[in-house]
């Protein structure tokens, strides 16, 4: 049997072009729930040990990821893991307020772990500063309530971009979830290298794209929501097929190869 979800990601403009508002949270499927603001995603995990909370938004989503969780039934206090796919401050902004309402710890690749918690980036402070109560590695399982999240480094977007793939219960039976964060992308703009990119970035990226190959999985949740509803489907349906998701990985590895071709210093970084 297909599982089945009435949740969608959806485009962030109406028809005449007006931003929309951010989204409520809702239910994606079983214990996963959508608690992110209007273009970046946040995940909520209610297990029968707590809560664990994938990727945190911004910092001015500090008081709005409380809210959500709050809406859909839950108190923030019942935190027990923040799990962090990479450092980029879109992802973190909220980890530190989510920590202080919870006491719970915060988990993030090993490489990525001191921009974290220093919050700061090449000396320019980006993000509320936040401890890392431990540095993830490729392979670790982190384990709440009976769900097991499993780390795998994909790095390309940062050194210690990691996805994590979990198993959840639910009314179709179990899923595996891929928690995607921003892993399928690269900056492929002379800017935004620049900005954001990091010695061994391409080969990194060309490694990267081979491990996401090889995944398997049933729901696809990454770092935004334009990942689903403008390259793989456009009805925004989380539950991505394996050759909507391959052709996604193909087109975007294909950007990044013309990019270099054009910019062939990169490849030397
Ligand atoms: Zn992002």
């Amino acid at each position: 049997m297909p599982f089945r979800t009435e949740f969608r990601f959806r485009p962030y403009h109406d028809a005449r072009g007006e931003r929309l508002p951010n989204p409520e949270p809702r239910q994606i499927y079983g214990p996963v729930h959508s608690i992110g603001p209007l273009t970046v995603c946040a995940y909520l995990v209610a297990t029968p040990d707590g809560l664990v909370v994938v990727d945190t938004g911004y910092e001015s989503d500090g008081e709005l990821l409380p809210d959500n969780i709050r809406k859909l039934g839950f108190e923030p206090r019942d935190i027990r893991l923040i799990l962090l796919t990479h450092w980029h401050w879109d992802h973190i902004g909220g980890a530190a307020r989510l920590a202080e309402l919870s006491g719970a710890p915060v988990m993030v690749h090993e490489l990525d772990a001191g921009i974290v918690e220093s919050g700061s980036y090449r000396g320019e402070r980006k993000t509320p500063p936040v401890g890392v109560a431990r540095r993830l590695k490729d392979g670790d399982a982190i384990e709440r309530g009976g769900v097991a999240f499993r780390t795998i480094h994909a790095p390309g977007q940062s050194a210690g971009e990691v996805v994590f793939l979990a198993e959840v219960d639910g009314p179709d039976g179990p899923c595996r979830v891929l928690f995607a964060g921003d892993a399928t992308g690269f900056k492929h703009s002379v800017k935004g290298l620049d900005e954001l990119g990091y010695p061994g970035v391409c080969a990194d990226y060309r490694r990267a794209v081979k491990t996401l190959e090889a995944l398997e999985f049933d729901l696809y949740l990454g770092g935004h929501p334009h990942q689903v509803f403008n390259e793989m489907r456009e009805d925004g349906n989380p539950f991505v097929t394996r050759e909507e998701y391959r052709r996604m990985l193909s087109e975007r590895h294909r950007l990044m190869e013309e990019f270099v071709a054009r910019h062939p210093r990169y490849l030397e970084w």
